[in-house]
């Protein structure tokens, strides 16, 4: 059977490649996203803790104070749980990620990704729009609490610094955190609040509203396996479930699974994931939250989503497929039930999600160094559901030879040669 054509493939459903592939459509290219689940936002575009981080200027670091280093060695920082015997497979990026997290690093990767996360917002309002889906972006903004002095001084830090970028962090004493949030416990004793950010209760729904708004403008959503993908006469071919697809152009869009298909391709790059896990709770009696809480110095958010409350971990540094261990999920439990009246777990086993991460916390969005026609868009690590649809726009805008919405050279590929 002789291969369908469209003008561009796109591989996998997550928010970064939904939200490419309708950006292209919105090009007037004719689009085929290719899942193997056949289905949008399975993986980790499902579980995150759905905050549009307008304010997510400054990267995620690596440690570099030797007293934290020493505590995360050792597994004694909520935040950040390191699987020992995954270390020799993933130790090589991760020295990269320590040395990319320097005080110039950090203001490289700032510098780059502000234009991109200040449009974040504006991007996913008119796809929400688009998808009848408005209701999935709520204006909540976020807050973090202190529990010490040490977490009111970072808090402060990171106010200064974020004021230089336009980001608003306001300061708030127990009297305006509890004004905000009346059933949180004595132990925070005040906090930061970012009024700006959007969040959703859903951010599996809201992806599959932009899928559902991409397939009712023409768009195809097939199962199929990235890894069949070869170059064929005029471009890229796959297949699927339903036949082989072919295209001129491709898109790996694939997340924290980018990294085989585009290494069997013949592109080495320091690519790594930092796991992270969730479970749902309901509110004990009738306390309730109406935004994202983020306990800073224990390093886990609890969120109001539609299906209750969700409490989403930081960083597990392990293989991608090694089997779940939700240490850091029991470790933080205890404090969150301080923070919040929480009831029993709703999920008979936590979520697994995989964010998928370049040294520098930039994505890589562009061409595939010396293959035409094969494209490259993620590595979005703690940001993707923020990202991916400014992301999409950006990745159009190359595909299709117009000025680009920020300036692409510090997201291509080439910068890991
Ligand atoms: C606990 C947690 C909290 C987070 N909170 C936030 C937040 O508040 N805000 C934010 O902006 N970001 C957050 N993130 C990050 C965000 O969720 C990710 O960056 C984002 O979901 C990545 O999207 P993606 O489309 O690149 O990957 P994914 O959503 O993982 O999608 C990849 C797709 O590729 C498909 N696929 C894989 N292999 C193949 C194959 N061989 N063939 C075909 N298809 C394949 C998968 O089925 C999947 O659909 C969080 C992440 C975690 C883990």
């Amino acid at each position: 059977m002789p291969a369908r054509s469209v003008d561009v493939i796109v591989l996998g459903a997550g928010i970064v490649g939904v939200s490419a592939a309708l950006a292209l459509q919105a090009r007037g290219r004719s689009v085929a996203i290719v899942d193997r689940l056949g289905e949008a936002a399975g993986e980790t575009s499902y579980g995150n803790t759905g905050i549009i981080q307008t304010e997510g200027v400054l990267p995620y670091l690596f440690p570099r104070d030797p007293g934290e280093i020493a505590l995360a060695a050792v597994n004694r920082n909520p935040q950040a749980h390191i699987r020992y015997r995954a270390l020799p497979a993933i130790a090589r990026p991760l020295w990269r990620y320590f040395r990319a997290s320097s005080a110039a690093g950090k203001t490289e990767t700032a510098r780059a990704m502000a234009p991109l996360v200040r449009n974040s917002a504006t991007e996913h309002r008119k796809l929400a729009e688009a998808a009848g889906a408005g209701a999935l972006l709520r204006e909540t903004g976020w807050i973090e609490i202190y529990r010490t002095a040490r977490g009111a001084d970072e808090i402060r830090q990171e106010r200064l610094e974020l004021n230089s970028y336009g980001v608003v962090l306001n300061p708030l004493d127990r009297e305006a955190l509890t004004a905000l949030e009346p059933h949180l416990g004595p132990a925070a004793l005040g906090g930061g609040y970012y009024p700006n950010p959007q969040s959703t209760p859903d951010p599996q729904a809201l992806t599959r509203a932009y899928a559902a708004l991409f397939v009712s403008c023409g768009g195809r959503l097939v199962r199929g396996d990235a890894q069949s993908l070869e170059p064929s006469p005029g471009g890229w071919m796959v297949t699927t479930e339903a036949g082989r697809l072919s295209a001129p152009d491709a898109v790996v869009a694939l997340g924290a699974w980018s990294n085989a298909l585009v290494r069997s391709l013949g592109l080495r790059l320091p690519f790594f994931v930092k796991r992270g896990y969730h479970m749902h709770y309901e509110a004990k009696g009738n306390a309730g939250l109406t935004r994202p809480v983020l306990d800073l110095e224990r390093g886990y958010l609890v969120t109001p989503m539609t299906r209750g409350l969700r409490l989403t971990t930081g960083a597990e540094f392990a293989r991608r497929d090694d089997p779940a261990s939700p240490i850091q999920l029991d470790k933080v439990e205890p404090f969150a039930r301080e923070l919040f009246p929480i009831g029993a777990r709703k999920d008979a086993a936590p979520w697994l999600g995989r964010r998928p991460c370049l040294p520098d916390m930039r994505p890589i969005v562009g061409p595939f160094p010396g293959k035409p026609g094969l494209w490259l868009d993620f590595g979005h690590h703690h940001l993707g559901l923020t990202l991916g649809p400014v992301t999409g726009r950006l990745l159009a805008d190359l595909m299709s030879g117009e000025t680009p919405l920020a300036d692409p050279a510090p997201f291509r590929a080439e910068r890991f040669a």
